[in-house]
C-alpha cells in the first residue's frame, strides 16, 4: 500500500534547482526517517520503504522489536531533530510528552554515586520512541515530495552487470506471491534498514567481496515494561539511570517518564547476564541494583504491560569506507553501518549526525550546472561516516570493555584505552561530589560536547583539587539516589500483589 500526503499539499521544503532524480531510502526508523528528510533538500522525489505496516497511532511495530524498551533521546540529537523537523518539540508535547522546566532532566547513579547535576535552563520534554517515530512519519507522509512504501520488503539491490551502479532496489510486497519481486528504480538507494541490515550480503552478491565489521560481544540482555505513574506522585525527575558497577554487578535499570503519564521501566544486564522477565525474577534484578530507587518506583507503580525481553549478543561497527571498490547509487547509514550497544543510548542521535552528515556530503558534491550528484559522492560520504561514528563507537566500546569476558573481534583494542578507562573513573568519581564535573560529564554522555573535554584545563584543576582533599566517591558502596527522591518514592504505599496487576 503506498501512503503519499495526508491534508496540505505545500512544499515545506521546496527542491533547490539543481536537485533531480529519485532517493529510495531502505527502512523508516529513526535513521531512514532522517535521512529522507535531508533527501528532500537534494532530490526531486523520495520514496521511503518498509517491510512493516504502519499504525494509525503512536504504538509499537514488529520492524522495530526496541521500542519496547526505554528509549532515552540525547540532548544532541533532540537538537538536530527540532533542526530538521522545526517545532517537533511542541507537537510531541501537545500529544503528551512529559514537560519539564529549570529541572535535571535525569538523576544519573554512576558506579561511583549519584551525579549532582545542574538543572538546564531550557524546558525538557521526555517521550517514547514511537511517540518520537510517528510525529516525524506524520510529517513526512504529509509531504508532497515522498512516497511513503509500506508492507515493501527490500530483497535486494538491482543493478546492470559490470556496470559499478546501484540502479534500484528489488522489492517484494508482503502479503504477495513469495515469487512477485519487482524493481523500483532509483538514483540513490540508502540503505537505513537497522541492525540485521543485509548489505555485506546483497553487496557480496553482486561481486564486491566481504565488508570487514568489528564486533564487540557485549551479550546485552533487556527487560521492559510500562507502568503507570502513581497519581500525585512528586519526584523530580523525568528519569533514573543507574549503572551497572564493573566488574560485579552487571545490572544496569532505567526509568524513563513518559507520555500519557507512564514510566517505562528498563531493566539491563552485560556480558550474558539478563533480567528475566518473569514477575519474580524482574523485581528481585531491580532489587539488586546498586541503587534502591528503581525498584521503590516499580514497587509502587501499577503496570500495565506483560514484561518483554530482549537479547543481542553483539554489536558491530561495519567498514565500508574500508571497501576497495563501492557501487554508485548507494550508501548505508545510522545502525545498518554501527549498531551501538543499546545501554549508552547513543543509537538515535548518531542516527541524527548520520543525517547531518548526508546532507553536509550532499551539498558538497551537487552539480548545480548539470544537475543531481558529483562522483565520488558515495565513497566519501561512508568516510564521512565512518569518522562520525568513530568517537561514540570507541566510547562505549570502551566501557564494554570493563567486563570481564566481553571482548573486540576484528579490530586491536585503541591504544591506551586502559589509561582512558582509569581517567574516566577518576572524573567520576571526583564528580560525585562537584556539580561542574558532573555537568561536564553530562555533556559528554549527551553528545552536546566531544571526548576531548575530559582532558580540558578545568576539568583537569577540578579532579586535582579533588584528589587533594580526598573528595572522592567510594565504589561498592550502597547508594540511595538523592535522599528527597527516594524519600519521595518511599513515602508512596505499595501497590499491591505484583503478580496480579499486568493489565
Ligand atoms: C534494546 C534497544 C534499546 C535501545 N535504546 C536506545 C536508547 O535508549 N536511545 C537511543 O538513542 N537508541 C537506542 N537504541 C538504538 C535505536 O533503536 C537505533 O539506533 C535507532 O533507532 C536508529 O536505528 P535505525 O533507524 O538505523 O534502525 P531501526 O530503528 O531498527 O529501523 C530499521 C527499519 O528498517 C525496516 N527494515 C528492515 N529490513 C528491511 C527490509 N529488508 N526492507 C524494508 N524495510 C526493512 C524495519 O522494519 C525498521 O522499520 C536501542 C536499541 C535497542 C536494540
Amino acid at each position: 500500500m503506498t501512503r503519499t500526503t495526508a491534508g496540505t499539499r505545500r512544499d515545506p521544503h521546496p527542491a533547490p534547482p539543481w536537485a533531480r532524480g529519485d532517493a529510495v531510502v531502505i527502512g523508516s526508523g529513526i535513521g531512514g526517517l532522517l535521512a529522507a528528510r535531508v533527501l528532500l533538500d537534494h532530490f526531486d522525489r523520495v520514496g521511503l520503504l518498509d517491510r512493516d505496516r504502519f499504525p494509525e497511532t503512536p504504538a509499537h511495530r514488529s520492524g522495530v522489536p526496541q521500542s519496547h524498551h526505554a528509549h532515552g533521546l540525547l540532548l544532541r540529537g533532540r537538537e538536530i531533530i527540532e533542526g530538521l523537523f522545526p517545532g517537533i518539540e511542541e507537537d510531541l508535547r501537545a500529544a503528551g510528552a512529559t514537560v519539564e522546566r529549570d529541572r535535571v532532566p535525569f538523576q544519573v547513579v554512576s558506579p561511583f554515586g549519584p551525579l549532582p547535576l545542574p538543572p538546564l535552563d531550557a524546558e525538557f520534554s521526555v517521550y517514547s520512541r514511537f511517540l518520537l517515530e510517528w510525529q516525524i512519519r506524520e510529517r513526512l507522509a504529509a509531504h508532497p515530495r515522498l512516497r511513503l512504501l509500506e508492507g515493501t520488503e527490500v530483497v535486494g539491490l538491482a543493478a546492470r552487470p559490470g556496470s559499478e551502479r546501484v540502479t534500484g532496489v528489488r522489492v517484494r510486497h508482503r502479503g504477495a506471491d513469495i515469487d512477485a519481486v519487482s524493481v523500483l528504480a532509483a538514483d540513490l538507494v540508502v540503505d537505513a534498514s537497522g541492525r540485521r541490515s543485509k548489505t555485506p550480503d546483497w553487496l557480496r552478491e553482486l561481486g564486491y567481496g566481504e565488508v570487514a565489521e568489528e564486533t564487540i560481544t557485549s551479550g546485552i540482555g533487556y527487560a521492559s515494561r510500562f507502568y503507570a505513574k502513581p497519581d500525585g506522585f512528586p519526584g523530580e525527575w523525568s528519569g533514573i539511570v543507574v549503572n551497572g558497577r564493573a566488574p560485579g554487578n552487571p545490572r544496569s535499570g532505567l526509568v524513563l517518564g513518559i507520555e500519557k503519564d507512564q514510566w517505562h521501566v528498563t531493566l539491563g544486564g552485560f556480558a550474558g547476564a539478563a533480567p528475566p522477565t518473569d514477575e519474580a525474577g524482574f523485581l528481585q534484578w531491580a532489587r539488586d541494583l546498586p541503587d534502591p530507587t528503581v525498584y521503590e518506583c516499580i514497587r509502587i507503580a501499577r503496570p500495565l504491560t506483560p514484561i518483554r525481553g530482549y537479547r543481542t549478543p553483539v554489536n558491530r561497527l561495519r567498514h565500508f569506507e574500508r571497501q576497495t571498490r563501492w557501487p554508485a547509487g548507494f550508501v548505508a547509514t545510522a545502525d545498518a553501518v554501527c549498531a551501538f550497544n543499546p545501554i549508552y543510548g547513543q543509537g538515535m542521535t548518531v542516527a541524527a549526525t548520520d543525517a547531518l552528515v548526508l546532507d553536509e556530503c550532499l551539498r558538497d558534491h551537487a552539480d548545480p550546472p548539470r544537475g543531481g550528484v558529483r562522483p565520488g559522492f558515495e565513497r566519501e560520504f561512508q568516510r564521512r561516516l565512518a569518522k562520525n561514528v568513530a568517537a561514540a563507537w570507541t566510547v562505549a566500546g570502551g566501557e564494554d570493555l570493563r567486563w570481564p569476558g566481553i571482548a573486540l573481534h576484528g579490530a586491536r583494542p585503541r591504544r591506551g584505552g586502559k589509561a582512558v578507562r582509569r581517567w574516566i573513573d577518576l572524573v567520576l568519581r571526583a564528580a560525585v561530589a562537584d556539580p561542574y564535573l558532573s555537568g561536564r560529564y553530562f555533556d559528554l554522555i549527551m553528545m552536546m560536547a566531544p571526548p576531548a573535554t575530559m582532558l580540558g584545563p578545568r576539568v583537569l584543576t577540578h579532579v586535582a583539587r579533588a584528589a587533594i582533599t580526598g573528595r572522592l566517591g567510594v565504589p561498592g558502596r550502597e547508594f540511595g539516589l538523592t535522599d528527597a527522591a527516594l524519600a519521595a518514592v518511599r513515602a508512596f504505599p505499595d501497590a499491591g500483589d505484583m503478580s496480579a496487576r499486568a493489565g
